[in-house]
């Protein structure tokens, strides 16, 4: 992977950035997302976001040796704290991390969401905080994909401000409104396996013997399977 030639996940997510954007990529790491989307015009200009010490190297390493330093600007710092109201930023990419950290990063950045048209997010685990995030806070999922690389599964959300309240049902803040109207192949596969594994956790806490806090998350597991057996029918 590089500045040219992105993973397949990456490469998805650019595909959201609309052109000429102005971009935020927040745990940017190598900065290949913001390179690629400034050669490709997808981006007028970015920010790359890192809050650790060797990611951050990398990522100016990275600007400087393609010759981006005139629209990409590296700053260390925690989420969107990097963003300032001069960047003109419309569109936060957020990719590779988990869905809690996610939503953290927008909850404790909120102030720094005006302006903002869209926001990219790829996380690894439990997308549903980030649909929950989004209901409380009225922004709307306008699109959504699943996808397969390396034996891994992602999803990839786009959320943009919603003038309206929303609502989405316990399924599809699991499941996903928009991936629950297609149901494809590598859909019901990540779901399969999710599946396999709550039934395994379970035969643990049984044969451990069970306590009421042991016996609550069989329920609880015991529901999700139930949910998603309704979902792959
Ligand atoms: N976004 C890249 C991608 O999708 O390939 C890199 C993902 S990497 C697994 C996660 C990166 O996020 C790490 O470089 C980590 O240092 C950074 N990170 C984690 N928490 C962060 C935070 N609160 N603010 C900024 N960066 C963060």
């Amino acid at each position: 992977m590089n500045e040219q030639k992105l993973s397949l996940r990456l490469e998805k997510v650019a595909s959201f950035i609309e052109p000429e954007s102005r971009i935020a990529d927040i745990g940017s790491d190598h900065a290949y997302l913001p390179c690629f989307a400034v050669l490709k015009k997808l981006a007028s200009f970015a920010v790359a976001g890192e809050i650790a010490l060797g990611p951050l190297k990398s990522a100016e390493e990275q600007v400087e040796k393609t010759g981006l330093r005139e629209q990409i600007i590296v700053r260390k710092g925690d989420g969107l704290e990097v963003i300032q109201a001069e960047d003109q930023i419309d569109t936060i990419v957020i990719a590779g991390m988990g869905g809690p950290l996610i939503a953290s990063i927008l909850e404790q950045g909120k102030s720094k969401l005006e302006g903002v048209k869209r926001l990219i997010l790829q996380p690894n685990i439990a997308a549903n905080r980030i649909r929950e995030w989004g209901v409380k806070n009225h922004f709307r999922i306008t699109a959504e994909t699943i996808l397969s690389e390396d034996h891994k599964i992602y999803e990839i959300l786009v959320l943009e401000p919603s003038e309206m309240a929303l609502e989405y049902s316990e399924q599809e803040l699991i499941f996903g409104p928009l991936l629950l109207q297609e149901k494809n192949q590598v859909f019901r596969e990540k779901w399969r396996h999710e599946q396999e594994i709550w039934q395994k956790i379970i035969q643990n806490i049984e044969n451990e013997g069970g306590d009421v806090a042991k016996q609550a998350k069989i329920a609880e597991l015991t529901a999700k399977i139930k949910l998603a057996e309704d979902v792959l029918k």
